[in-house]
């Protein structure tokens, strides 16, 4: 008889990658199903790129490389830091993983203690929660609903911080609501952080590039907390590289070291190609990004203009990342065939299976009353999509 940890058998499925695996399950029955459950670029990586890893390839990087990377690649990430968001980061603050969520872990478990506290604005992107639960911290969730623009304010901070705090963990541009915290708000978020120097911010800041806003802004960017957040970042989202998985902090000294520790035992190095590719990326000038953040925000007002036709919905205006994330509460305790509608994941579930449209409910990202739409797909698609959800919705009573 196979006894899973305790740890193991507490933390949930990754909602976004269940949902996915679902949808794939259906689409192979030969259902016509309209996947907008993960969050992955539907654009393809720019040639520049997947040309310098064939060349890696040719010259054979192929072998080991140091743990946190390559020091040419962490040099060419040390300049884009200062390049788009004004940061100093040297290459030994620098630490280069197997994808952005391995970062995240790498940081909570060179961090968190049993019994730590880590505050996490709901909503959050799912993997937050789990990873912290899993270094048996434990989280503590606040939230900031569809009234806030899902935006936490400095007093909100403040508020749930305990002598226990030793973690704030969010995103911005935010994963699933899309909202873009302003240079204001991320200096009242400063402020507070400043009087509690024992709490370390993780900024999540993997969709900067799209942002349809204006200026991305960076939580490290104020003198006064700058020892006290690490900035994480990646190349899936802006460079359209999901599978080839490269994501990287930029950190104190000392949290660099330990992160570097654990992946020194975890899983090494991420691919060698990768690296080789990523300063490729790293190097080019952002504004070749245009088209795609373009393209993004058009698919974004016409996901919001379908979905603000639906009666009962609540919508906010996310200003950057590809996804909204209705509010769907006044559909609870409606029915099909029967069938009562109590949460947002079986509203989900009913889309799939009534609608075939694949989404993702609110309850793994800490908002039950919502459910996140990823609008990384074709205009055709997603005007399709939002016909089918709002069909689908109007045969609730
Ligand atoms: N942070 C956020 C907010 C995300 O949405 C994702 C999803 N890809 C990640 C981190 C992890 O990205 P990756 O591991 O692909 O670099
Ligand atoms: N981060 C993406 C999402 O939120 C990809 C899936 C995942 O890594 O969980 O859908």
């Amino acid at each position: 008889m196979i006894q899973l940890s305790e740890r193991l058998l507490a933390m949930e499925e990754s909602a976004t990658i269940a949902m996915a695996k679902k949808s794939r399950e259906l689409k192979s029955q030969g259902k016509d199903v309209i996947s907008l459950s993960l969050g992955e670029p539907d654009f393809h990586t720019p040639d520049f790129i997947k040309q310098a890893a064939v060349e890696a390839l040719e010259q054979n990087f192929t072998t080991y490389t140091p743990v946190p990377g390559y020091d040419d690649l962490r040099d060419s990430i040390s300049r884009k830091f200062l390049r788009d968001n004004k940061l100093s980061y040297s290459k030994d603050q620098i630490v280069v993983s197997t994808g952005a969520k391995q970062s995240i872990a790498n940081l909570v478990l060179s961090l968190i203690n049993p019994g730590d506290e880590v505050i996490i604005p709901a909503p959050y992107w799912v993997s937050y929660l789990e990873i912290v639960k899993v270094a048996e911290g434990i989280p503590v969730v606040i939230s900031a609903g569809i009234d806030k623009d899902f935006k936490i304010t400095g007093a909100d901070l403040e508020a749930a911080i305990t002598p226990k705090t030793k973690m704030l963990m969010f995103s911005t541009p935010c994963n699933p609501t899309g909202s873009v915290y302003s240079k204001a708000e991320l200096q009242d978020i400063a402020r507070v952080l400043a009087k509690y120097p024992q709490v370390i911010a993780m900024s999540d800041e993997i969709y900067e590039h799209i942002n349809f806003i204006g200026q991305h802004e960076s939580l490290a960017q104020f003198p006064e907390i700058y020892d006290q957040v690490v900035t994480v970042n990646g190349v899936s989202k802006a460079w359209a590289m999901t599978g080839w998985r490269l994501g990287y902090i930029g950190a104190p000294k000392a949290i660099a070291t330990a992160c570097d520790k654990v992946q020194g035992q975890f899983t090494s190095a991420t691919c060698s190609i990768t690296q080789r590719a990523t300063i490729s990326a790293m190097d080019a000038d952002p504004s070749i990004l245009k088209d795609m953040i373009g393209a993004f925000e058009s698919r974004r007002n016409l996901v919001l203009e379908g979905l603000r036709k639906i009666p009962g919905l609540k919508v906010n205006q996310p200003g950057g990342a590809f996804y909204v994330f209705p509010d769907c509460s006044s559909y609870f305790g409606k029915s099909y065939r029967g069938q009562t509608i109590q949460n947002s994941d079986e509203l989900c579930m009913y889309l799939l299976e009534v609608g075939l449209v694949a989404c993702v409910g609110g309850a793994a990202f800490g908002d039950p009353n919502c459910f996140r739409l990823s609008y990384a797909a074709s205009k055709e698609t997603l005007q399709k999509a939002v016909e089918r959800i709002s069909t689908a919705l109007a045969q609730l009573r």
